[in-house]
């Protein structure tokens, strides 16, 4: 294909892209993005590391890295996080050199950050195309009834989120897509679609 293509276009599919998925607790990010890895080749997920302790079913260096206070503070010092934040009193931050280097070599990258993790990752510069990604559940009951369905969180914790959400809705003007998880292959079809149309997406270089 690329013989057919005039000089000075390119398809952006055919370096790495960057796809942030951000979206309140609860609105199926984990489930959506779990679904997605396994149909397509071509993603990677970046695993964040985070001091907060893992959930039953969570494995390190699958879903997290769970490190201590002390190994997230060496990680700030030496510069490895792309972007930290705090959530809920824990600490939870991007390496930097496993997203750069799979996005070097040509792969694409799926990560999963709250809010303001999205919007540093928009402003890292990191030289690759950066598309953002909202998720929401069909409604805020339902959003309700997954964060306590999922039962890994006290009820006050539950609350928190629910507050820490409303604040996070706030934020969808500054992405590029919102997608509906009302059922979940629906969503992870509308995820595939974005990840489609980006990567066949034209850019004029040079
Ligand atoms: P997040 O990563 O955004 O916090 P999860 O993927 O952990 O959300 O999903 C929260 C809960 O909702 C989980 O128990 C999950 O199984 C459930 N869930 C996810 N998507 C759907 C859906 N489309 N319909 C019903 N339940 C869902
Ligand atoms: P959870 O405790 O539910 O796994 O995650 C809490 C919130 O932290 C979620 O919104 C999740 O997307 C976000 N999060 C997970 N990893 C990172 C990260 O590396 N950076 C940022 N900024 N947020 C993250």
């Amino acid at each position: 294909m690329k013989d057919l293509l005039p000089a000075g276009v390119k398809l952006q599919g055919e370096g790495g892209i960057a796809f942030v998925i951000a979206g309140p607790s609860g609105a199926g990010k984990s489930s959506v993005i779990s679904a997605l890895l396994s149909r397509d080749q071509r993603l990677r997920f970046s695993v964040s590391a985070t001091t907060r302790p893992p959930r039953p079913t969570e494995v390190h260096g699958r879903d997290y890295y769970f490190v201590s206070e002390e190994e997230f503070d060496r990680l700030i010092a030496q510069g490895a996080l792309l972007e930290w934040t705090v959530y809920q009193g824990h600490r939870y931050g991007t390496p930097r050199a496993e997203v750069v280097e799979r996005l070097k070599s040509g792969l694409d990258v799926v990560l999963k950050v709250e809010v303001n993790g999205a919007r540093a990752i928009r402003q890292a510069n990191l030289g690759f195309p950066v598309v953002l990604i909202f998720l929401v559940p069909p409604s805020w009951e339902e959003l309700a009834k997954r964060v306590r369905g999922r039962g890994t969180e006290t009820a006050e914790a539950v609350a928190e989120r629910l507050h820490i959400a409303r604040e996070e809705l706030k934020c969808i003007p500054e992405f590029d897509y919102l997608v509906v998880n009302d059922q979940l292959e629906r969503a992870v079809a509308r995820v595939e679609a974005i990840i489609q149309a980006e990567r066949m997406r034209i850019v004029r270089c040079g």
